[in-house]
């Protein structure tokens, strides 16, 4: 007998996760998709004086149903939406990740299917392995949009229970056009949940209609978010979602008690109210997504339409030797997508900079 005595189709397994090198070592991090711009001081000392008003009670447990923070979050995302969204329909864990693995927990485990369509997120076949639930990825067309017939065959066929659909996807950066999220929600009906995972929501280009406004039409969706991008906060760990308030009510029969710390509430509620200047460098993104969208293309490289903040480019060739030859010259991006495809998250222009010189330096040595 080996040891630990680990499930068996655990064992031998690598823990996840990107690379995390010191930022003295490789000071151009472009491969978490993360937002370069931190907080400003002002900011930083309410979410400060937050957390300490917080600290005061801690010898208590905080609220369970963090209606306070609930609340932020419905008017948050009401701002996208016609109409409104209420705080039964909101439900939030620490970070997105963590809401996924609940979902899969509550609506997918032994005997029941999850479906997603790769090229996709790389967590989600973990969380169903972790919940010990059957994963099945169909595929993408070649410029990573779906093919609704092929879509609804494949539901037909599997009949999920739960679809994970990130929009816009990573790691191609792919928006979902509305008609596809109700083809898929009719096609699953009743009998499953369809997550659409609106990690990158908040850099979608204008014009591009949110999830969350189908919500009325299908009791079946589920639209997730998180501070972890556009809401500089990834080291908040808050992720949400928005759907009918019964599927609310059917994860906290999963959570854990008291999942969300008195400080993540509290820190959470701080950093919504900062939310114009948290989400302020949004737009110079997008531009900047735009420019290098542009410039990536004019070196000859394919680059997937994006709606995130990262672009997928190829074909390298060797690309592992691109990503390396970048890490030398301290530019740090992500080996993800199809093979000869890499990803890079989109920074300040100094860190772009940085990226497009060094890429063409890489290139040039390669050639
Ligand atoms: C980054 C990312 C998330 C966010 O995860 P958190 O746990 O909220 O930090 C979720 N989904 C996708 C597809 C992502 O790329």
């Amino acid at each position: 007998m080996s040891f630990p005595p680990i499930r068996p189709e655990l064992a031998g397994i690598e823990p996840y996760g990107a690379p995390q090198l010191p930022v003295d070592l490789v000071p151009v991090q472009l491969n978490v998709n993360e937002n370069p711009y931190g907080p400003s001081e002002e900011c930083v000392a309410d979410i400060a004086a937050s957390a300490g008003e917080a600290a005061r009670t801690l010898n208590r447990y905080p609220d369970r149903e963090f209606v306070a923070l609930r609340t932020a979050l419905a008017s948050y995302l009401s701002r996208d939406v016609p109409g409104e969204i209420v705080p039964e329909q909101v439900w939030a864990a620490n970070g997105s990740n963590e809401v996924m693995l609940q979902l899969l927990q509550a609506f997918g485990g032994p005997g029941r299917t999850a479906l997603s369509f790769a090229p996709t997120y790389s967590m989600y076949p973990e969380y169903a392995r972790d919940s010990m639930t059957a994963w099945v990825a169909g595929r993408r067309e070649d410029d990573f949009s779906l093919d609704l017939d092929r879509a609804r065959a494949l539901i037909a066929e599997v009949r999920p229970d739960v679809v994970l659909l990130p929009s816009p996807n990573n790691p191609t950066g792919t928006a979902l056009p509305p008609e596809a999220i109700t083809v898929l929600c009719e096609a699953v009906g009743d009998r499953g949940v369809v997550v659409v995972d609106e990690a990158y929501g908040e850099f979608r280009r204008s014009g591009v209609p949110s999830a969350l406004e189908l919500l009325p039409a299908h009791r079946n969706l589920v639209v997730t978010r998180t501070m972890s991008k556009a809401f500089a906060a990834a080291g908040l760990r808050l992720g949400y979602l928005a759907a009918d308030p019964a599927i609310c009510d059917a994860i906290r029969v999963v959570r854990l008690p008291y999942h969300l710390s008195a400080v993540t509430q509290a820190t959470a509620l701080a950093a919504l109210r900062h939310a114009p200047e948290l989400l302020g460098n949004v737009d110079q993104l997008r531009a900047q997504r735009d420019k290098t969208v542009a410039w990536l293309r004019d070196q000859g490289l394919q680059v997937a339409d994006s709606d995130a903040n990262f672009c997928l480019f190829g074909t390298v060739g060797d690309r592992h030797a691109v990503w390396q030859g970048l890490l030398d010259r301290g530019v740090l991006i992500r080996e993800t997508g199809p093979d000869g495809w890499l990803r890079v998250s989109i920074g300040t222009p100094e860190e772009m900079a940085a990226f497009e010189d060094a890429l063409v330096a890489v290139m040039k040595e390669m050639a």
